[in-house]
């Protein structure tokens, strides 16, 4: 099997909202998609290491903030590369709130949805989660974000470096060492091996 198939899939870019008592929280996910028109249905697979995914399966609610073009590289930092469990991720963001009392992006998103989970399937390393769609709103109306555009536009170039190893292509994190461990976990953005190149 060739790999490279898999990198023909299309996908969206999304932060993912979850409130659990006071304590908000986001994460970056990739994997949203409508699957049931009536009932208007979506699924969204979250990883289980992060803290978002816990409060979802705790809660069965949550809101999608559907990125477009022009999200900067910050908003995948601020909510792809650190951790809600010992930072604030929205620390100096405005965001605005869905009737779930859940924040919504105020910026660098085309539309939000909220979702309310009907089922979930574990699917090992993350939980499948089906929802109904509860609310929803235009928000900048502009194109939605693709993980092709991201790689192309929004995440920065990579800088030169004089390390041997491989380098993870969604954050940049680089692992010194040859080989690299198939069953790596990039500490940073949480992504596996199969998401790293060799550095030449
Ligand atoms: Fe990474």
């Amino acid at each position: 099997m060739d790999n490279k198939a898999m990198y023909q899939l299309t996908y969206g870019l999304f932060v993912l909202s979850a409130k659990d008592g006071d304590k908000d929280n986001g994460c970056i996910i990739n994997t949203a998609g409508q699957v049931t028109t009536t009932p208007n249905r979506i699924t969204i697979a979250v990883n289980k290491q992060n803290c978002t995914h816990d409060m979802i399966r705790k809660t069965g609610e949550f809101n999608l903030s559907i990125l477009d073009e022009s999200a900067p590289f910050a908003i995948f930092e601020r909510f792809g590369f650190q951790c809600g469990r010992d930072t604030d991720k929205l620390a100096g963001l405005e965001v605005l709130r869905a009737d779930n009392g859940l924040f919504y992006l105020k910026g660098h998103a085309s539309a939000f949805l909220s979702g309310k989970v009907v089922e979930t399937m574990d699917l090992g390393t993350h939980t499948l989660f089906l929802a109904d769609v509860t609310d929803g709103a235009l928000l900048s109306g502009d194109n939605p974000i693709t993980y092709a555009y991201y790689q192309k536009n929004t995440k920065p170039k990579p800088e030169k470096t004089e390390k041997k190893g491989y380098r993870c292509k969604i954050c940049g994190y680089i692992y010194e060492g040859e080989p690299l461990p198939e069953d790596f976990i990039c500490p940073i953005c949480k992504h596996g091996a199969i998401d790293f190149e060799k550095i030449i």
